[in-house]
């Protein structure tokens, strides 16, 4: 009986090993591979392409380079914060007061009394201040000390979704003569035989590069109206002081008496500087008191 319990739970210790392993890969290939990819991609394939087709000034090509410059830094400076930021009980017992201690709750994996809002993951292996959720995106528990991060970081690639989608839907009108033809475009690129439909009302030829531009534009689409759905539902949350696992388990409805505490609360005090630079320090001011 000891013995099956044991392999049980070192079956399971290795299940969450493997994923977390899947999870860091996955988490690399966003921010480190696609990200950037995707700034490469606008700067050096969209605008001059665009550039060109629409004979833009040299200071709108000026403009347009700083502002998407300025979205890029604030998206992966943000995200690369919040990956980087412990937000683990352990490792910021400096911002927790143990007045009365009978008041938290004891966790029994970390064999230790947390504050209110501090959960434990079972992935990260730790209890996380005022945790919010476990981002698969990131590979990181969301908490106290990287909330800001990571609200600002979906905030940025949402703004930076919403700037791209503009000039990518320039880019791919410049490579079709109709809508109709884009259409098809990206049908025969997701599934070939419909070639075999298309191909005498519209004369398609081979799959080509402007199909893929297609399908990226289209992608852009989708991840934009989900982004935009995170950053919203977070902001709101963030406004009436709720974690995640108090909207969706806990069923607590939000209260926005207090939204710019709250937002003082996540953004720090110099809140004006980190909203336009992840690097800035902006303190937390709130202690945790137990
Ligand atoms: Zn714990
Ligand atoms: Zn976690």
């Amino acid at each position: 009986m000891y013995n099956n319990n044991f392999m049980k739970k070192l079956r399971r210790l290795r299940e969450i090993k493997y994923l977390l392993c899947l999870e860091k890969v996955f988490a690399f290939v966003i921010n480190v591979v696609v990200i950037p990819g995707c700034y490469g991609f606008q700067m050096l394939v969209v605008r001059p392409a665009i550039d060109e087709e629409y004979h833009t000034s040299t200071s709108a090509v000026v403009a347009n380079v700083l502002f998407s410059t300025f979205l890029f830094i604030n998206v992966i400076g943000n995200l690369g914060l919040c990956i980087t930021t412990d937000t683990s009980l352990a490792k910021n017992l400096n911002e927790v007061t143990y007045a009365h201690e009978e008041t938290g709750n004891y966790c029994k994996w970390c064999k230790s009394i947390r504050p209110e809002k501090c959960w434990h993951c079972k992935l990260c292996n730790a209890c996380i201040l005022r945790r919010d959720h476990h981002c698969v995106f990131l590979s990181r528990c969301i908490g106290r000390r990287n909330y800001r991060y990571f609200l600002l970081g979906v905030s940025y690639t949402s703004l930076a979704t919403t700037y791209a989608l503009y000039w990518n839907y320039l880019f791919v009108r410049a490579q079709f003569e109709s809508f109709v033809q884009a259409f098809v475009s990206f049908a025969v690129l997701i599934n070939p035989f419909f070639r075999i439909m298309f191909v005498f009302d519209v004369g398609y030829r081979d799959v080509s590069y402007r199909d893929i531009y297609t399908s990226y534009f289209i992608l852009n689409i989708l991840i934009w109206f989900w982004l935009i759905h995170v950053a919203f539902y977070h902001l709101i949350n963030a406004a009436a002081d709720l974690t995640t696992y108090e909207i969706m388990k806990l069923r607590k409805r939000r209260d926005f008496k207090y939204w710019k505490e709250n937002l003082v609360n996540v953004f720090g005090t110099r809140w004006y500087y980190a909203l336009v630079w992840p690097f800035s320090r902006s303190p937390v001011p709130e202690r945790i008191m137990i």
